[in-house]
């Protein structure tokens, strides 16, 4: 397998896949959060300064059937080009003949920017045909899209057969792996998982897999009412998944059976409905009464979390501890990431999982004081639930 640091890309054409999938203010058009078009920088930055010429490839928003002017990549091209800091060129159509005129004519140094690959329907099947199109407008691949990369489409996937030699990682995906691959291969101990969110549904993977591997498991946020409802708590109006009570006790008996401890939040602050200025109070997480619902952990449920974190060597973040969005429950979140922040300053290694954890983290301000944030929401998941990413497994196959 090459290596982009070992790579010659000089007079090389690299065709680029990043995820460029940035907010657009719905007015203007102009990017509001760059952070996906930065992430991207020190590979595109590494392979013009080794004399290669770059080529963007990216999906753009969920385009229902072909082009659509609201999913153009055309509105990033200023963005793109002001944060590289060289002219970038865009051509309006991934494949074809505009496509191969300007991709042809590039020269070291220089950029060029495809139209949005989920235009073609082929992108999202995989389609061979497309992914071939594709890859005659570069002399090498590069995947920096790991956001994308637990999906088996053209340009994450298919693509990377096209070049049986010259196909690497970026720099951006490699930092993702290894610090995945660090949780999930060679956690120092004790090993914490936080897991939260809304539902159960959505992590019993992740939760199962890390009974394989973890030490301790802290269950957050709505999706830890339905564990206090399957052990016969009262949980008023929180939210619950009747259909998941008995994977819930299936959780709490393998953990035992594995050694591994499960911590649930003792209490919760609770609302008199889904609003940010309901009436709210705390109590016991299994005696919420009727017509109340817990919308975040509460004051001792974060003092025993917090505990248990400063105690730990490796620290996995996934889904927030409460409605982090509306400030009156977001103490829960923010107390676990100052707790995971202090547990890092005092020398664990903390990945932060992508989507709503990540956001939570940026929201407190406090991205700088954990290890590493993933750009990954479900390419993230996908890997701690013990999938095979495949836009990873065609670069190293
Ligand atoms: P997920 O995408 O599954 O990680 O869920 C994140 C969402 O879960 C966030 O938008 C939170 O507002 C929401 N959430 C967290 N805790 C609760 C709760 N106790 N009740 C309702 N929603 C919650």
């Amino acid at each position: 397998m090459n290596s982009i640091d070992t790579y010659n890309f000089q007079g090389k054409r690299a065709l680029v896949r990043v995820d460029f999938n940035v907010p657009l203010d719905k007015q203007t058009m102009a990017v509001t959060d760059d952070k996906r078009i930065r992430a991207a920088l020190p590979t595109i930055q590494h392979i013009l300064n080794q004399g290669g010429s770059v080529i963007l490839l990216s999906h753009f928003g969920r385009p229902k059937e072909g082009p659509e002017d609201k999913f153009s990549l055309n509105h990033i091209r200023s963005t793109v080009e002001k944060l590289v800091g060289r002219t970038v060129e865009f051509a309006g159509d991934c494949i074809g003949a505009e496509a191969q005129e300007k991709s042809k004519s590039l020269t070291s140094g220089s950029v060029l920017l495809l139209e949005n690959v989920r235009f073609y329907s082929e992108e999202t099947k995989g389609d061979l045909a497309f992914a071939e199109k594709l890859a005659s407008l570069g002399d090498c691949y590069v995947n920096d899209a790991f956001g994308a990369a637990h999906r088996a489409h053209a340009s994450t996937t298919q693509i990377a057969q096209f070049f049986p030699t010259d196909k690497m990682v970026g720099f951006l995906m490699k930092s993702e792996l290894e610090s995945a691959r660090k949780v999930l291969n060679n956690a120092e101990r004790p090993f914490t998982a936080i897991v939260g969110g809304a539902k159960v549904s959505d992590k019993v993977l992740i939760v199962e897999n890390l009974l394989n591997i973890a030490d301790h498991i802290i269950i957050g946020g709505g999706m830890s009412y339905t564990f206090y409802k399957a052990q016969g708590g009262q949980i008023g109006q929180s939210l619950c998944e009747d259909e998941r009570l008995e994977t819930c006790l299936e959780i709490m008996a393998k953990a035992k059976e594995k050694g591994v401890q499960i911590h649930l939040p003792i209490d919760s602050t609770i609302a008199d409905r889904f609003a940010a200025d309901a009436a709210t109070d705390v109590c016991s997480s299994k005696e919420i009464p009727d017509g109340w619902m817990g919308l975040d952990i509460g004051t001792q449920a974060v003092a025993t979390f917090r505990d248990v974190l400063l105690a730990s060597k490796t620290i996995l973040w996934n889904g927030p501890m409460g409605v982090f969005e509306m400030e009156a429950f977001e103490n829960g979140t923010k107390s676990v990431a100052l707790a995971v922040a202090e547990a890092t300053r005092n020398g664990a290694f903390s990945l932060i999982g992508g989507g709503d954890s990540a956001a939570a983290v940026q929201k407190f301000g406090m991205s700088d004081q954990v290890s590493y944030v993933s750009t990954g929401g479900g390419a993230l998941l996908e890997y701690f639930e013990g999938k095979v990413l495949p836009g990873v497994q065609a670069i190293e196959d």
